[in-house]
């Protein structure tokens, strides 16, 4: 049995001691009517904190001034306006992409990316927000920045949905109706491991008193927790759901993915398929494309068979070159051709762009950079495990590396 890879750096994920007071945004709209009413106040005190919260300009309890002074007195102390402490921005793309880098009160670092796609004929103008869901990730697929670091902490509820209101607010800010159009948990985490609180982000999300957001307008993406799919197919036709699936092979997937050691490829397209059954809407497949490593023709065809009569949709992301990986990103005219094998198989497939590499916009790239860089010798023994293994993936071999800790049997 061969050690579990240890984190490249130490993140210092939680080295502070975490605010015990819970973010607002994240307390359910009973609880906080539940607060009111145990110190005699009317129910309608909770609707004005909710407006306030999600649809005001205020920055504090205190700016909140439907309330009288001894009530924002008294939220203050029980709870956090925001559970953003600091942050850090850096846009590029020419002003499209902005990538945020959130200070949490224990210290974890966690990303969000909002993307501008401007509209044009026939084409509708989006704001996507790209949200973490927890500090580092358990998963560890060699080829992202937060896989590197490792897994910190699952964040709060309101962790996840104040990176929401803090990016809704600098759009509204910006004036002329911009606002977000689209919410994808595709950032730092696996959002199927934290499952009950991004439930719980969603349902804030989406009611109408709170965010007001379409459940279609909200994509959860998991790189394949089997149990975490089934519960969000037994919830109903809400949400869209997204598969980094990365490769269609196992022995291949057992090294881009490593949970495919828990769940391998078959199991997690069975639980997709009925999902997209169960909902009626069509399921995205993301492949991060590593030139010579998963982009062959043999690829191809194993994905084109995979889902060959499937409710599918296939994205195509060249890989982000600045992860300490041997690899690279796949040649334009290679993930072309990968492209056409799949879309003759009669499943629709589309080429996207990487956004934000001049500012390293990979998830998890700007904390990573926050925590330091790794030891040149320990970023050499990873790139020859990483080569070892992918060779031994390419003759078909499963791999014999232990599931990752902490996701979950
Ligand atoms: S790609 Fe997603 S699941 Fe894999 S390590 Fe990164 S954050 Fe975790």
């Amino acid at each position: 049995m061969i050690r579990p890879e240890l984190p490249l750096i130490d993140p210092g994920f939680g080295s502070s001691v975490r605010d015990p007071r819970p973010g607002v945004a994240g307390v359910k709209p009973e609880d906080l009517a539940a607060w009111f009413e145990e110190r005699g106040e009317p129910a309608y005190r909770a609707t004005q904190v909710l407006d306030a919260c999600w649809r005001g300009s205020a920055r504090s309890f205190e700016d909140v001034r439907t309330l009288p002074g001894s009530l924002r007195t008294a939220l203050a102390e029980a709870f956090r306006w925001t559970t953003i402490e600091s942050e850090t921005f850096v846009e590029s793309d020419g002003g499209l992409t902005e990538k945020a880098l959130h200070a949490l009160s224990d210290g974890s670092n966690v990303e969000s990316v909002l993307m501008h796609f401007p509209g044009g004929p026939g084409r509708r103008e989006r704001w996507t927000l790209c949200i973490s869901s927890q500090a580092g990730c358990a998963v560890g697929c060699p080829f992202c920045a937060t896989g590197e670091l490792g897994f910190g902490r699952d964040l709060e509820t309101a962790e996840i949905v104040d990176q929401v209101r803090g990016a809704a607010g600098r759009l509204a800010g910006r004036g002329g109706g911009a606002h977000l159009t689209n919410i994808v948990f595709m950032g730092m985490g696996e959002p199927l491991l934290n499952l009950n609180r991004v439930l719980e982000a969603i349902a804030a999300l989406n009611a109408p008193r709170r965010f007001g957001l379409a459940a279609r307008a909200i994509t959860v993406s998991t790189s394949g927790v089997v149990p975490g799919i089934r519960r969000l197919t037994d919830l109903g036709p809400q949400f869209t759901l997204a598969i980094s699936l990365h490769a269609a092979r196992d022995a291949l997937r057992d090294v881009l993915v490593p949970l495919n050691r828990r769940w391998p490829v078959a199991e997690v397209v069975a639980a997709a398929r009925d999902h997209a059954r169960a909902t009626g809407r069509r399921v995205s497949y993301e492949l991060t494309m590593i030139g010579g490593g998963n982009d062959t023709d043999a690829d191809a065809d194993a994905l084109a068979e995979l889902l060959r009569g499937d409710l599918a949709h296939v994205n195509l992301i060249p890989m982000n070159p600045v992860a300490h990986t041997p690899w690279r990103a796949s040649p334009a005219l290679v993930v072309e051709r990968f492209a056409a094998r799949v879309r003759r198989a009669g499943i629709p497939v589309t080429i996207r762009h990487n956004r934000g590499v001049d500012v390293g916009a990979a998830c998890g790239q700007l904390a990573a950079e926050h925590a330091g860089q790794p030891l040149a010798a320990v970023v050499a023994r990873r790139r020859q495990r990483l080569e070892e293994a992918s060779a031994r993936a390419l003759r078909g071999d499963r791999s014999d590396e232990p599931v990752p800790a902490g996701v979950g049997e």
